[in-house]
């Protein structure tokens, strides 16, 4: 979009208005590549007549495979400069007028949040993981290029800095096992900003978990105790043939130190079922993983069958019923302790980033705190005398819990 933007082009309020939709694809898993494809679809007949780029990782990594009469063209990750060009041979036009505000990358995120990328690729070969096949090896931005970025986007007020990556605790680093991450350089670099604002780190692979920014974390209350670490089991068998190298003890530890430094600490986790050779014993395991680690977050897959992975071409496979029933055990025993975990903020005082004004004159706002990240984990209902601003931060009580969400009053 910034590219776009650089050269003109317009993002349209409504698609009636575009002359090029470009859909952005996800080709991770099996569902997230027929929804993209189902995207194309839908688009396509809904506006016969416009232009279409089916844009992103699908595009990328079958490159050479799709046959998609809808699409007038595939565009992939490699080279983002090139859309300008691409746009403007499709719509044979060269756009006109003058570049939006250049230099100010759009933003599609919830008002008041933005995320940063601070590395692209990953070089940790979980045998299961199409993503480096996608995405290539990590490569890491230099850490002058990601603060100037933060420092931009807190000057647009930007109150909510999401750090992401494949996985951002092997940020600089050299080699897989090399245990030269910069990320703590990173966290000490940002420190030096100035303003009122929240740093999240998004995805931290628990093998690769950089402990030195526990540290500069509890120090700086402006990066938040809330860690994203995808386990993704808890039976070492499992966790080997998926070449990752913990198992559930040293997990468990992990846990404990992050807990033990940062007593508010808010985990969540991704869990993978039904991995070729996952056995009952295995999924027990992971049971009582779930149960010893009382994770705040965990969102639950079932393994799907990638083409040019490893884990592809593995014996013993499971079901689809068997692995959808084993998610949804995980997923039925999570949320009461999920329920239970939220208990804590209960009748404390903390700050909420306002996302949405649900009912302005009745004084009724959504929002998030700390222990809630975008879009995945529960949401804050806020109750406020006096108005508030979507995209800022506001000081209230939690009043009450609902579910797995939060009731604040201000
Ligand atoms: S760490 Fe994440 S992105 Fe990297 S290979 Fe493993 S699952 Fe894929």
């Amino acid at each position: 979009m910034a590219h776009l933007n650089g050269a003109s082009w317009l993002a349209a309020d409504k698609p009636e208005d575009a002359d090029l939709i470009i859909i952005n694809s996800c080709g991770f898993i099996e569902s997230a590549k027929r929804e993209s494809i189902n995207a194309v679809l839908a688009w396509r007949k809904l506006f016969p007549d416009k232009k279409l780029i089916l844009a992103g990782c699908l595009a990328q990594r079958y490159a050479d495979e799709i046959e998609l009469a809808e699409a007038d063209c595939l565009f992939g990750n490699n080279d983002l400069a090139q859309i300008t060009e691409v746009a403007s041979r499709l719509t044979g036009s060269a756009a006109a007028g003058t570049p939006v505000v250049p230099g100010q990358r759009p933003l599609l995120s919830l008002p008041g949040s933005a995320y940063i990328k601070i590395s692209e690729g990953c070089n940790n070969r979980c045998s299961f993981c199409a993503i480096p096949l996608i995405r290539g090896p990590l490569r890491s931005r230099p850490i002058p290029d990601i603060v100037e970025e933060c420092r931009q986007l807190i000057a647009r007020g930007i109150r909510e800095l999401c750090l992401i990556g494949q996985d951002i605790g092997s940020f600089g680093k050299t080699a897989r096992d090399s245990a030269d991450s910069q990320l703590p350089a990173l966290l000490e670099a940002i420190t030096r900003l100035d303003g009122q604002f929240w740093v999240r780190l998004l995805y931290i692979h628990p093998d690769q978990f950089p402990l030195d920014i526990l540290d500069t974390i509890s120090r700086d209350k402006r990066f938040l105790p809330y860690f994203d670490l995808p386990f993704q089991h808890g039976s070492t068998l499992i966790l080997r043939a998926m070449n990752r190298q913990g198992n559930a003890e040293s997990y468990l530890s992990l846990i404990r130190r992050i807990r033990d430094a940062l007593p508010d600490a808010t985990l969540r986790s991704t869990f993978l079922l039904g991995f070729p050779g996952e056995t009952s014993a295995d999924f027990h395991a992971l049971l009582d993983f779930q149960a010893e680690a009382r994770l705040d977050w965990v969102g639950c897959f079932t393994y799907s069958r990638e083409e040019n992975t490893p884990a592809y071409s593995m014996k013993n496979r499971v079901s689809k019923r068997l692995a959808a029933e084993r998610k949804a055990l995980i997923e039925e025993r999570q949320t009461p302790i999920s329920e239970e975990r939220m208990e804590r903020f209960i009748g404390r005082r903390l700050d909420a980033l306002v996302e949405e004004a649900l009912d302005p004159e009745e004084g009724l706002y959504l929002g998030r705190l700390f222990c809630q990240a975008p879009e995945v984990d529960g949401a804050t209902v806020i109750t406020s005398n006096t108005q508030l601003t979507v995209g800022d931060f506001v000081t209230g009580k939690i009043v009450a819990r609902a579910g797995i969400d939060l009731d604040m009053r201000v």
